[in-house]
């Protein structure tokens, strides 16, 4: 099996605890060598300020090639696009360019009266520039406001049309999933690098609840698993096998990058890659 080039995303930390997790969890898997590392915007724009220190830190301190989350939400162009040029200053040319989610408790995402009205504008704004690598999000499982998924597939077209150079797919639970969303993007002219996002699964009632809200479909096969593994104990050790089986799948089908949610804990993600074959660079001057 061929080994895959990998990624990691992570989100901003909001306490000192949660600085401490993600620093921790950098520091883990940077020896795993990825590919680049992306860091999220919260929902509703919350986290601005956080996003972008870690944005800058992990890029300073680490030499990461590092993607920003930037998104439409609660901002006007001109907030957004200077943002985005902040950015490309210090050398952090890669942008994940996301409408966005609402702020908790909101009905839909509504633009801001001088900002993007959809991630089309603000791609195409962004790829105007010239300055950046534009990473999109994409919906195996469609995303719960497109229609069907070939409106879905369409719309994803029309990102990559607007200067989109990859993208980055929601979570999904069976490999059939990608590859069926994969060849319909191919044949609606796609052409341009889809790589999976893999969540291995740290808490299965949580990420039931999450897909539920994404519109991820959960196989019986899947929730019965779990709930049996919960409570015999053994859900991290049931959440490698199925994650890694996943992943092998994925990459005899012909995937050659995979991107990870980490949410910010290294070890299912590091047992993960090692089950891939993919083990840390040591640097002989931190083990002597
Ligand atoms: P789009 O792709 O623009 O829209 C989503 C779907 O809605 C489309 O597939 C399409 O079917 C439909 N749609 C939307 N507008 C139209 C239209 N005008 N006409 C027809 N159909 C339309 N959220 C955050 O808040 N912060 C993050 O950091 C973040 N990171 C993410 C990273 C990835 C890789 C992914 C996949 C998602 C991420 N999200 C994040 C979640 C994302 O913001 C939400 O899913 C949001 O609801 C859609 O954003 P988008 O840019 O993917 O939307």
């Amino acid at each position: 099996m061929k080994t895959p080039n990998i990624s990691f995303e992570f989100f901003p930390p909001q306490s000192l605890d949660a600085s401490f997790r993600l620093w921790e969890t950098v520091r883990e898997l940077a020896p795993l060598d990825p590919s680049f590392v992306s860091v999220t915007y919260g929902a509703g724009g919350t986290t601005r300020e956080l996003t972008h220190d870690a944005v800058q830190t992990i890029h300073k301190h680490y030499g990461l090639n590092v993607a920003a989350h930037l998104t439409c939400v609660d901002a006007s162009r001109e907030d957004t696009l200077a943002i985005a040029k902040d950015y490309a200053k210090t050398g952090v040319t890669d942008i994940v360019a996301l409408r966005g989610d609402p702020p908790k408790g909101a009905a839909g995402f509504v633009p801001h009266e001088d900002g993007f009205s959809s991630s089309v504008e603000l791609i195409e704004a962004l790829a105007e520039t010239g300055d950046f690598n534009i990473r999109v999000g994409a919906y195996p499982d469609p995303h719960p406001e497109s229609a069907d998924l070939d409106a879905n597939v369409a719309w994803l077209k029309r990102k990559v049309d607007a200067g989109a150079n990859s993208a980055i797919t929601q979570f999904f639970f069976e490999d059939d999933t990608f590859f069926r969303f994969r060849d319909k993007c191919e044949k609606a002219g796609i052409d341009v690098p889809i790589i999976p996002g893999i969540l291995p699964i740290e808490n299965w009632k949580g990420v039931r609840k999450f897909a539920e809200r994404c519109g991820t479909e959960i196989p019986n096969w899947l929730n019965d698993a779990f709930e049996k593994a919960v409570r015999d104990g053994r859900e991290d050790l049931l959440a490698t096998a199925l994650c890694s089986e996943l992943c092998t799948d994925l990459i005899d089908g012909g995937v050659e990058d995979l991107h990870f949610y980490t949410l910010n804990n290294p070890a299912l993600t590091r047992d993960v890659a090692r089950a891939l074959g993919i083990t840390p660079r040591v640097v002989l001057q931190d083990v002597a």
